[in-house]
């Protein structure tokens, strides 16, 4: 019977519909091809594996780092009837799990890798069919990621016990550099990429040269009457910031590691409890802070690469509604940035040069911002977005021939 993987999504899920690749990464699945799909933190990846193990015969096994993570989603999918279980240091119920798995009563079976890697977890996968090992959070595998984790190398020799059985691994990391060394750890093919769902279309996208940053980010303030965050480069600069902002009227908190316990989660409480307040913060502040309706992120400064600047901006709108990002850049934030490389390890200057270059791009472009972001990320999307300063205002060309025509016939 040829699996239907739309009505799977409805029965099984209760979803009307895939959103963004997640039907391509799951054909690829059921058609057995090895895969990496590359999806940002909310896109729907479980599903990605999920559905499948639901479609095909036999057990999908699951790595998930984190046993917490692991216990959230075994209830999520218990709870709509697919039967799930897991192998972890925190199992009790070990050996029910494994009699379940032997009798082909599983769908899913997490597992954490430092289990999955052993001898005795291999020999159970030869006792029944394994439909599928879909890696979760896959870059732990590479030294490149920002979560390495020596256990996701031991993987391999597991995958290729079992050559017939496709692979899916999944991860949220962008950086090129991690992916292609996700490939190579896990046995993927090049052609096995799927990235997509980065684009934050609600999020309109600003860079323009700093001509007083205070004024220039008053004006923002004046704009845009929501809740906001401006990035601010160091401590200092978010107080200063923070301080001259507040002649707007609008209530302006400062936030950095060095402010007191006590009044930096008093700041960060009432921010998210405002509808007006525009928090005046480095980079320290936004991780973990679940705000859907601000309206602009303002950078005063450089971000420290494309990554950082998609992170920071996408605090902005997650409610979907319009947004704004605006980031404003000086020469002397390209120069101090050079001076900082030029004093890192010789082998790490490369690559941060390429990082500090790709920022240029971006920030120098008379073309379309969402699209040098995207392509980042390595999506390859139209010519151009509509809802970026440059689309809507594009920049006056300098006609070069036309000039020099002028030039010659005068
Ligand atoms: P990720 O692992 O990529 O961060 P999850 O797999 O945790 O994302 O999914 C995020 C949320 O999106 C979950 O609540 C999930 O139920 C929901 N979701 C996934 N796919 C769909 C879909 N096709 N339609 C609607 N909601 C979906
Ligand atoms: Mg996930």
């Amino acid at each position: 019977m040829p699996v239907d993987p739309r009505a799977i999504l409805q029965q099984t899920f209760g979803f009307s519909d895939f959103r963004g690749v997640q039907a391509r990464v799951i054909d690829r699945v059921l058609a057995g091809q090895r895969t990496l799909a590359v999806m940002p933190t909310g896109a729907g990846k479980s599903l990605c594996y999920q559905l499948p193990a639901v479609a095909l015969p036999g057990t999908c096994i699951v790595i998930s780092p984190l046993i917490a993570l692991m216990h959230d989603q075994l209830r999520a999918a218990t709870a709509i009837g697919i039967r799930a279980a897991a192998l972890t240091s925190a199992d009790d119920n070990r050996a029910e799990t494994i009699a379940r798995f032997r009798a082909g009563e599983l769908d899913l079976l997490y597992a954490a890798p430092e289990r999955a890697s052993g001898e005795s977890f291999r020999a159970l996968l030869q006792q029944a069919p394994v439909a599928l090992f879909a890696i979760d959070e896959a870059h732990c595998v590479s030294e490149w990621g920002h979560d390495f984790r020596p256990d996701y190398r031991l993987l391999r020799p597991l995958l290729d016990a079992f050559p017939a059985v496709p692979r899916l691994a999944l991860t949220a990391t962008a950086d090129a550099h991690t992916r292609a060394d996700i490939l190579v750890q896990l046995g993927l093919p090049d052609d096995g990429l799927i990235v997509a769902g980065f684009d934050r279309p609600n999020i309109r996208y600003a860079i323009s040269p700093r001509q007083g940053t205070t004024q220039q980010i008053a004006g923002l303030l004046r704009d845009h009457p929501g809740p906001g965050i401006v990035y601010a480069q160091t401590r200092s600069g978010t107080e200063k910031l923070a301080a001259a902002l507040a002649a707007t009227g609008r209530p302006v908190r400062p936030y950095h590691a060095g402010l007191d316990p006590a009044v930096r989660a008093r700041n960060q409480a009432d921010f998210v409890a405002s509808e007006d307040m525009v928090m005046v913060a480095t980079v320290a502040f936004g991780m973990g802070i679940d705000k859907p309706d601000v309206r602009f992120v303002a950078h005063a400064g450089l971000p420290k690469s494309i990554e950082a600047y998609y992170q920071e901006t996408g605090r902005a709108g997650r409610d979907g509604d319009p947004a704004v990002a605006h980031l404003f850049w000086g020469a002397e934030d390209f120069a101090r940035a050079r001076q900082r490389i030029a004093e890192v390890e010789p082998d790490r200057q490369g690559s941060e040069r390429a990082r500090l270059d790709a920022l240029g791009a971006l920030v120098e472009t008379a073309g379309c911002r969402r699209r040098i972001l995207l392509r980042h990320f390595g999506e390859e999307p139209g010519e151009r977005c509509g809802n970026c300063d440059n689309c809507l205002n594009p920049p006056a060309a300098i006609d070069a021939t036309q000039v020099a025509r002028k030039f010659l016939s005068a």
